[in-house]
């Protein structure tokens, strides 16, 4: 027998959120999305207007950014969130929330944040997925990092975003940036 549950809308398909700061988007997070939309009818990608974290891009950027880099995705839904993601989420028709996991420093906090949620919100679990071998050592926060000194970020992070740190840090964009970021 199949199992109702409390805010059941199957007719909408099988609805995840990956929520998440995305500041910035790296392939790591991208990689996360497109193996959840082989099990998912649709992902959206929540991204959080966080007050107490400095963000280096501001939410509308990031929003801006993730529609240009996922435009070819029809199931992969760009928005954002302020306060609560469980108050969030009940607006949405999602059951299930989705978080990456790079390494055994992760869990602790993941583990926490996905307790709480469960705690505050029954129905609602969190699925985690592994990271892929290539992207295991790439954060936001590390690419932040690399970028402001000048380093490279090619591969880590689509051209875009490349070109969006260069400009945020000041620093020189090639012209072979200029050109397309959608690889
Ligand atoms: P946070 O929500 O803590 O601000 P992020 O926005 O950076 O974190 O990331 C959102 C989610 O994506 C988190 O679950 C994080 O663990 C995961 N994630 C980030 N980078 C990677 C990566 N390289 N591989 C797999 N998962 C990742």
């Amino acid at each position: 027998m199949e199992k109702k549950m409390k805010g059941d809308k199957t007719d909408m398909g099988k609805v995840a959120i990956y929520p998440g700061s995305f500041d910035p988007l790296t392939y790591g997070h991208i990689d996360i999305v497109e193996r959840a939309l082989v099990i998912f009818d649709k992902v959206i990608l929540a991204i959080a207007q966080d007050a107490e974290k400095k963000s280096l891009f501001t939410v509308e950027e990031r929003v801006e950014m993730a529609k240009m880099i996922f435009k070819d995705s029809p199931n992969l839904i760009v928005d954002s969130f302020k306060g609560l993601l469980v108050t969030y989420v009940e607006k949405t028709n999602a059951m299930v929330l989705l978080r990456g996991l790079r390494a055994t420093s992760d869990f602790e906090y993941e583990f926490h944040m996905a307790s709480m949620n469960r705690s505050l919100s029954t129905h609602l679990d969190t699925l985690f997925m592994m990271t892929s071998k290539d992207y295991f050592f790439v954060s936001s926060r590390t690419i932040k990092e690399v970028a402001k000194l000048g380093g490279t970020v090619e591969g880590l992070v689509p051209d875009l975003v490349a070109r969006r740190l260069k400009e945020k840090f000041k620093l020189p964009v090639t012209k072979k940036r200029l050109i397309g970021w959608d690889d």
